[in-house]
């Protein structure tokens, strides 16, 4: 037994400030509880210390931590020695002692155990217990220290079970918001086309008005152009959610890319009239293997987004074949894209902030191209200097 623990000074104050500062800055409680008995130790004598944790829900008292630090006693084996004292301490909220018999024969066998409550404020953490293994029992003197250490690693506790609930909640949190912003977003693009369906249906409906052939023509045609539009978005909605699963089987055949992408280009500009596209091509071109209605479906989509991102702007088309297979790219002289958002455009949902909103889409159009372009083992990136233009680069091998 050490002598200094009968001093009534018996615990240097730098020892404290010590502790103190290790329970402050280790990354876990458990890991400061490991530095802290080193600490103590040559103070503070025990064989065997663990905490007992108080399960929120359950009120289960499960153990969080043990050591044993000396005289040949595994601590695992030992935690059952705890469970009683832990128990009444947390019933009791206060320091309790728990001496053995004073039985002749198995002295050494019986513990000296001390409990103290885990607590902040009306808070119940648990109950961390010490036991000395045939004495010496505790000396009251040391009380003060036991309450400290137990303060001390309440508040160590309370600490990360906060952190923890913040960031899980932090996680909560932006799963909601994006699911909302979704929600939003698509909410928006099906209101639009189909306010114009409810607004010219209605009106040619009217009892009291008569349209003329020429008049009932126009609104018809808007009204098919609109539900076009409906039935695009809830299709490209489905391929989004089928390509992320792999649940849409492509469909190889040989393909001529040049004539697959003059059609494309060719149904574009009977929709866009104003869109003006070179395609480039030096050199005869062998068939690929290839889903050609999912590549037209690509090339629709960036032959679109240049229509709506880069207004105005030629679209130069290069294909240029090796080797390997096709190396594709599609160049508009847009506004670009600013570096940070180059890699999102790719996410399912993203579209670049501050684009005028009067812009229509839904963040799916390259989504669904990479899906595509990656079920065909394939690569599809891209490249922006802003002010300057956008190039889309696909990269097909001959066979997927
Ligand atoms: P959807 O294609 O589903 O109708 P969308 O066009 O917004 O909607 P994507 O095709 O995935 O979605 O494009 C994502 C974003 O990338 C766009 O919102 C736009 O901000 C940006 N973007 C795409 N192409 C260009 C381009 N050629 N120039 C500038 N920005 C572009
Ligand atoms: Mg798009």
């Amino acid at each position: 037994m050490p002598t200094s623990e009968s001093s009534s000074s018996w615990l240097p104050i730098e020892v404290i400030f010590t502790l103190s500062r290790l329970f402050w800055q280790a990354s876990s409680w458990r890991q400061a509880m490991d530095e802290v008995i080193q600490v103590v130790r040559p103070h503070f004598v025990f064989d065997n210390l663990v905490v007992y944790g108080l399960d929120p829900d359950t009120l289960n008292l499960e153990v969080g931590y043990a050591r044993a630090t000396g005289r040949g006693k595994s601590a695992e084996a030992d935690v059952a020695w705890g469970e009683a004292l832990s128990n009444q301490v947390v019933e009791q909220r206060r320091l309790m002692l728990q001496e053995p018999p004073q039985t002749e024969e198995d002295r050494l066998q019986r513990p000296y155990m001390l409990g103290i409550p885990l607590q902040m404020g009306e808070t119940l953490l648990g109950a961390m217990i010490f036991i000395r293994f045939g004495g010496p029992p505790f000396d009251p003197e040391t009380f003060p220290f036991v309450e400290f250490l137990s303060q001390q690693l309440a508040q160590a506790i309370l600490r990360e079970r906060l952190a923890h609930e913040v960031s899980r909640l932090e996680v909560q949190y932006s799963g909601l918001q994006a699911q909302e912003d979704f929600i939003s977003a698509l909410s928006h693009e099906f209101r639009t086309p189909l306010g114009f369906i409810k607004g010219y249906t209605t009106t040619l409906l009217r009892p009291d008005t008569h349209w003329d052939a020429a008049t009932q023509r126009e609104f018809l045609n808007i009204i098919d152009q609109e539900t076009d539009r409906m039935q695009e978005l809830i299709d490209n909605l489905l391929d989004s959610a089928r390509l992320q699963t792999g649940r849409i089987k492509m469909n190889f055949q040989p393909v001529r890319l040049d004539s697959l992408l003059n059609d494309v280009v060719a149904r574009m500009q009977l929709r866009h009239p104003e869109l003006e596209v070179n395609l480039q091509l030096d050199q005869p071109l062998n068939p690929l293997l290839a889903d050609p209605q999912r590549l037209a479906q690509v090339f629709e989509n960036l032959l679109s987004n240049a229509v709506k991102y880069a207004p105005n702007s030629p679209v130069s088309i290069t294909i240029a074949p090796d080797a390997e297979g096709v190396h594709l790219m599609f160049a508009d002289r847009g506004p670009g894209i600013p570096e940070k958002y180059r890699q999102k455009i790719f996410e399912r949902f993203f579209r670049v902030p501050d684009v005028q909103p009067s812009i229509h889409g839904t963040g799916l159009g390259l989504f669904i191209c990479k899906q595509i372009i990656q079920a065909h083992q394939g690569q599809i990136w891209v490249e922006s200097q802003l002010g300057q233009g956008t190039t889309f680069h696909i990269r097909l091998p001959w066979k997927p």
